[in-house]
């Protein structure tokens, strides 16, 4: 980078980004009143805005990245750090990063310059690495950690709030399934049986993998009795249905409820007390313990 002697004429070319157009960082800069005053090309192009004419913040917000409120506390004196998912108008989805700082003249605040950055690609492997650790590869349901979290986040919710059903749900005689078909027919058994679970309960609930064959279904918004109807649906779809070479296939089914102030702990100490009732009973049937 030059070495300017005069300090005026470095100001000049901070001042104009436009100068710097082949950079690949957006920059702008803006007066008191937040009006834009000079940018380069990147800022219009990571904006997915096409035409040169942009007086205000306006149509450079979006609702995870509001340019126009961080303009205002930027001329308050603050320096801003914002990131977030911007869609232009290009249609274009772009995780962008911005910092904006004020800039002073005779010690009062005269505008702000700021600087984008595009970071998509980086956020995108953030997320799918998010997503990979809390599902189950076998079944791609969510793994004991995640179902494990939520049901902390069911425990934390309002005295007053409406019940959770908890299911505790495990495949009889399993090992016999390996033993008899072999562990790869095992795992497809396994994969059928989560797809049909999954595609039998609502958007709201949440179902992941809680050990080698056990599952566990957590229902906001229902009751105990609520937990066992679907238990039961279940319970039937499982034994109507052929998974492969494996012709019948049962499962039984512990419920249990959120409600009353009782812990995680406690949800499902009695989910598992009841799917152990179940199994003893005779298996391919639903307890359940309040
Ligand atoms: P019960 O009706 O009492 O539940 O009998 P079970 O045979 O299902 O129970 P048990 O606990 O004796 O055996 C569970 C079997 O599940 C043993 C284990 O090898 C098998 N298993 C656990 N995880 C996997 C997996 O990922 N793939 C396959 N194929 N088998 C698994
Ligand atoms: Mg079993
Ligand atoms: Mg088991």
């Amino acid at each position: 980078m030059a070495n300017f002697k005069e300090k005026d004429e470095a100001d000049k070319l901070l001042l104009n980004p436009s100068s710097w157009d082949e950079l690949p960082i957006g920059l702008f800069t803006f007066d008191q009143s937040g009006h834009i005053i000079s940018y380069n090309e990147s800022f219009i192009s990571l904006l997915g805005l096409s035409v040169t004419e942009y007086p205000s913040f306006e149509r450079c917000t979006s609702a995870h990245l509001n340019l126009n409120d961080a303009t205002l506390r930027v001329l308050k004196g603050e320096t801003v750090r914002l990131a977030g998912w911007h869609y232009g108008p290009d249609f274009q989805a772009r995780f962008l990063r911005t910092t904006m700082s004020p800039s002073f003249q005779h010690e009062r605040v005269a505008g702000g310059v700021g600087v984008l950055e595009d970071a998509t690609e980086q956020r995108r492997h953030e997320e799918r690495i998010e997503q990979l650790s809390s599902l189950d590869p076998l079944t791609e349901l969510y793994n004991r950690k995640k179902v494990s979290d939520m049901l902390m986040t069911v425990a934390e919710r309002p005295d007053d709030s409406p019940d959770a059903a908890v299911i505790m749900l495990d495949i009889d005689y399993f090992k016999l399934v390996n033993d008899t078909f072999g562990h790869p027919t095992g795992d497809l058994v396994l994969r059928s049986i989560a797809q049909l679970l999954r595609r039998n309960i609502r958007k709201t609930d949440v179902i992941g993998r809680w050990g080698g064959e056990e599952f566990l279904i957590v229902a906001p918004h229902s009751t105990l009795s609520d937990g066992v109807r679907l238990a039961n649906k279940l319970r039937q779809l499982v034994n109507a249905e052929p998974f492969g070479p494996v012709p019948h296939v049962t499962c039984s089914f512990g419920v249990s409820s959120f409600g009353g102030g009782k812990s995680v702990e406690q949800v499902l100490q009695d989910a598992d007390d009841a799917l152990y009732a179940a199994k003893h009973y005779g298996r391919n049937r639903v307890s359940s313990k309040q």
